[in-house]
Order: structure tokens, then C-alpha cells, then sequence
């Protein structure tokens, strides 16, 4: 087991959320004692008698991990092929690919999504686990979840299922015929990692009737499972949409959270406000697979104060949450932008600020997952998910000074964390992360004679599971699969268009 000491971190220029979630740096140290903040203020003593770890937070910068609202945490083994990827070919080349893991592909691609996580500064995330074959699976995903360290919403999912490959067809049952005595069976055993894994649903059957979605839900609801994260897109021109579904049978709750919701018809913005939904914005994967601008800052759909940040695919881009802030703000100005210009008009002011997009990375994200009194800031008696970072790497002198908000918005990257602490334990120091220990739990996945995992450890692992994975890939047709694929999905050929990019439509 990690051990918990006190931390105190000393002269730090730290960062703290005010009322109106406008952030500023004050100087102080930070007390954290068992898995809470205690103090912050200037010139704190180390508590008698106890065991402290003192950290030198000098030309550093204290602030709340960050919050990824919409992961899928296992995919990392797919890195590095999606990058001209759009919607429908992922479809094929990602997110099915799942038929071809193993329990142990899943260990050990989560484990390392996970670590990718505390790494990058990210201490929770809602992982929406759509790789669901068997009651291994979700096992695997969650075990490597709690020894990472990472706090989560482990999204159980209820997803589609790849029967062949050659020739292509999917299992027609949507609701795998043991997928609710698993989830029940996982329900049993919370809480999950002291409480730091919190059972969730992930779940994008909306075209199921509801005779079948109410009792799913209603069972759902009698295990005591709150959260709820789906993928959201406009429905085709007279079927209701996924938000009117999801309200008909009374599981659009501030608890539940719509990835993407690019394209909101106004009534589904109404319906989203009324019900206290929220939305996670993935910018980055938005605008390259044509899903529309991120709703976060869409000024015709005005969902901003339900919205906040995740990173969706992290074998397709960057898992880093400052890099996705970036992404939101400078896409959805130059969207505002672009407007006035083709007036032959100059915008006056910029579209939208740095601080209300780090407040979409950080408060915004807590509050998606109603733990807005416990995370996503710094203050006394919040739960200490706590990161560092370096305020004179190459990236952040001089801005980290000037204005530490800005400076980790606008120029921060995953190797300028240099410290990360979750629930009270430290799981980065010094820029490196610290080693996972093995628990009986892990026995079955890790080496007998394992007692600690470092990263290189990792490594090994996942790169023999992304090679064996790769010789399964190499074996599929992809142009056949892609048009079966599309055509079970419903996804209308006709209105995929080749266009030059300079010519019009
Ligand atoms: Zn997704």
C-alpha cells in the first residue's frame, strides 16, 4: 500500500478559486493532513512530532489537479494511427478495435492511461470504459484504476460488441445477457480503492425503446449508481434526440454528463439547463473528426456554465488538460472572429478569457461530477488533489511571475508538473512518477515476484500487448469493415462529401 504521511508545501505561489471562480496566486504554504488540506497561509510550522514530507514549493506554482470529464483510459496501445483520422474511419480503427483486447491488454493499457493521467496533472478523470466483453474486463480496468492512485468515475459501460471481424457483423444484443449481474456483482464490492473509484454508467443505447431503458435504469438506480456519461451527437431529422430520451426516462440529472453535445438544438439546450445536466467538451478531437465547435464556448448555445473539459481519445492527441483549455479558447475565437471578419469588420475584445477556461479544466470539472466541495481547488477542509509545477522551465519564466493563470493555460505542458498529490499521497515527485505498489489484487496480472511497478515496467507490458494487438490489426480489411460498420451504426453514406478543401459546397 502507498503510505500517507503530512505534506507540507513550502513557498509556493498558490493558486486559489474565488466565488466566482475567477483563480489568483497567493503566497503560501499548504498544509495536507491524512487525505485533506488543513492549512494555507504563509509561513505554516511542520505539526510536533509527526512524520512530515516536506516539499520546496520555491519558483514553483501549487494549484488543483485537473478534471477530465470524458476519457476512454484503456486505448493507448492504438497510439499514433488516428491522427488523420476522421469520425468513421476511428469508428473502425478505435473504438471497435476493442473486440481484439485481452483482460490483460486492458491491465495494462488502463495502467498506463492512468499513470498518463497523474503524470500530465490530471487527478480525476471520468472514464467512459467502453470495453466490455466479459466480466474480466471491467475488472482489469478497475484494479489498475485504484492502484494507479488516480481518483475516477469508472464508467461501467453497456456497449456494442464486435462478433467478426471476417466477415464483419456485431453481437445484435446491445445489453450482453450478463452485463447486468457483472455490474452488480462490482457493485458489491465499493467501495472501490477507499473510495477514490466511484461506480458509474457509460452508456449511448438512447435507440433502444424505452421498455427496455426504464427497468435498465430503474435497476441501475436501485444499486445506487449515480453517474452517468454519454456520447452526444444530433439526431437525424424527426427521431428524438439522445437528451429527450434521457429525459423520458428520468436519467438526465446533474449527474450526467454529455460528451461532445456539439450542434445542441435549442431544445435540448433548455432541457440540459432545466435538468441541471452537464457537458464535457474534447476540442481537440471535435474539430478534427467534423463533430462541430466545442459546446463549451459555442456563443449560439450558451452551455458554458454546465460545461468542462476532457481529453476523449489520448491514443489520438495530447492528454494533457492545459493543452485542451488551448485548444477551446483560441478555436472558439477564432470561430467569434472569423464572423466579424467576413463583415469586413475587427472584433474590439477577445472572445472569451483564460481564467474562464481554466475554470472549465479545474472547478467546472468537479462540479460535473458533484464533488465541487471536495476537488477542483485549493482550500482548507477540500480533499488534497494537489499539483506543482515548475515556474522557471524554458516553458513558464517569466509568465509564471507575471500570472501564474495564464502561464499554466497558455504554456504549460505535461512535463512542467513536476509534483502530483491525490487524496493526500504523493504520485509524482520531482518530475518522475512513483512506482505502483502490487497488491494481492494485481497478482494475476503482474509478476509473482513484483512488489513495486515503475514506469519502465509499464513499458514492457504495454508495448508487448500493443505488438500483439498490432498483429490482429494487421489482419483486418478495413474498407469492408468501414462500410459494414457504417451501415450497422446508421451512419448515412450519402452525406459524406470529398471536398478539395479550397473549393466550396
Ligand atoms: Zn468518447
Amino acid at each position: 500500500m502507498a503510505t500517507r504521511k503530512d505534506i507540507l508545501l513550502k513557498n509556493g505561489r498558490v493558486i486559489v478559486h474565488g466565488v466566482d471562480d475567477t483563480a489568483k496566486a497567493i503566497l503560501a504554504d499548504v498544509l495536507v493532513q491524512g487525505n485533506k488540506i488543513t492549512q494555507i497561509e504563509p509561513h505554516i510550522a511542520a505539526p510536533a512530532g509527526a512524520d512530515v514530507d516536506l516539499i520546496d514549493c520555491t519558483d514553483k506554482l501549487v494549484a488543483p489537479g485537473f478534471v477530465d470529464t470524458h476519457r476512454h483510459m484503456y486505448t493507448i496501445a492504438l497510439r499514433g494511427r488516428h491522427g488523420d483520422d476522421m469520425l468513421n474511419d476511428y469508428l473502425v480503427r478505435g473504438i471497435l478495435q476493442s473486440s481484439n483486447y485481452e483482460p490483460n491488454d486492458i491491465f495494462w493499457g488502463q495502467l498506463a492511461g492512468s499513470l498518463e493521467c497523474i503524470n500530465a496533472g490530471t487527478t480525476t478523470v471520468v472514464d467512459h470504459s467502453h470495453l466490455n466483453y466479459g466480466k474480466e474486463y471491467p475488472k482489469a480496468a478497475i484494479a489498475a484504476t485504484i492502484a494507479s492512485g488516480l481518483r475516477s468515475i469508472y464508467g461501467y459501460c453497456f456497449n456494442i460488441r464486435v462478433d467478426s471481424w471476417h466477415p464483419f457483423s456485431l453481437n445484435p444484443s446491445f445489453i450482453a445477457p450478463w452485463a447486468l449481474e457483472n455490474l452488480q456483482m462490482i457493485a458489491q464490492q465499493r467501495p472501490l480503492g477507499d473510495g477514490r473509484v466511484t461506480l458509474g454508467i457509460a452508456f449511448d443505447g438512447w435507440f433502444l425503446p424505452k421498455e427496455i431503458l426504464k427497468p435498465l435504469f430503474d435497476k441501475i438506480r436501485s444499486l445506487g449508481i449515480k453517474h452517468l456519461t454519454t456520447h452526444n451527437s444530433p439526431s437525424p431529422p424527426g427521431v428524438p434526440t439522445a437528451v429527450e430520451t434521457m429525459e423520458a426516462v428520468g436519467v438526465l440529472t446533474p449527474l450526467s454528463i454529455l460528451a461532445h453535445a456539439n450542434r445542441l438544438s435549442q431544445g435540448d439546450v433548455a432541457l440540459i439547463k432545466r435538468c441541471k445536466a452537464k457537458v464535457s467538451s474534447t476540442p481537440s478531437l471535435e474539430l478534427q473528426m467534423a463533430m462541430g465547435v466545442p459546446a463549451c464556448f459555442d456563443e449560439t448555445r450558451d452551455v458554458q456554465a454546465c460545461s468542462s473539459l476532457g481529453i476523449d481519445c489520448h491514443n489520438a492527441t495530447l492528454a494533457s488538460i492545459p493543452a485542451e483549455m488551448r485548444m477551446a479558447l483560441q478555436s472558439s475565437r477564432g470561430t467569434f472572429n472569423d464572423r466579424i471578419l467576413e463583415k469586413g469588420k475587427v472584433p474590439a475584445r477577445v472572445y472569451k478569457s483564460v481564467q474562464e477556461v481554466y475554470a472549465l479544466g479545474t472547478i467546472s470539472g468537479a462540479r460535473a461530477i458533484g464533488m465541487e466541495d471536495q476537488i477542483g481547488s485549493l482550500a482548507v477542509g477540500k480533499t488534497a488533489d494537489i499539483i506543482v509545477l515548475d515556474a522557471v522551465s524554458p516553458n513558464m519564466i517569466c509568465g509564471a511571475q507575471y500570472d501564474p493563470v495564464t502561464a499554466i493555460v497558455m504554456h504549460s505542458t505535461p512535463a512542467d508538473v513536476v509534483t502530483t498529490i491525490i487524496d493526500g499521497v504523493v504520485r509524482k515527485r520531482n518530475g518522475r512518477l512513483e512506482p505502483v505498489h502490487v497488491t494481492p489484487e494485481l497478482r494475476s496480472w503482474t509478476r509473482p515476484q513484483s512488489t513495486l511497478l515503475y514506469w519502465e515496467d509499464v513499458i514492457k507490458e504495454v508495448l508487448k500487448s500493443r505488438d500483439a494487438l498490432q498483429d490482429k490489426l494487421d489482419k483486418i480489411d478495413y474498407p469492408t469493415a468501414k462500410k459494414a460498420a457504417m451501415q450497422a451504426f446508421g451512419m448515412d453514406e450519402s452525406i459524406v462529401v470529398d471536398v478539395p478543401p479550397t473549393s466550396r459546397l
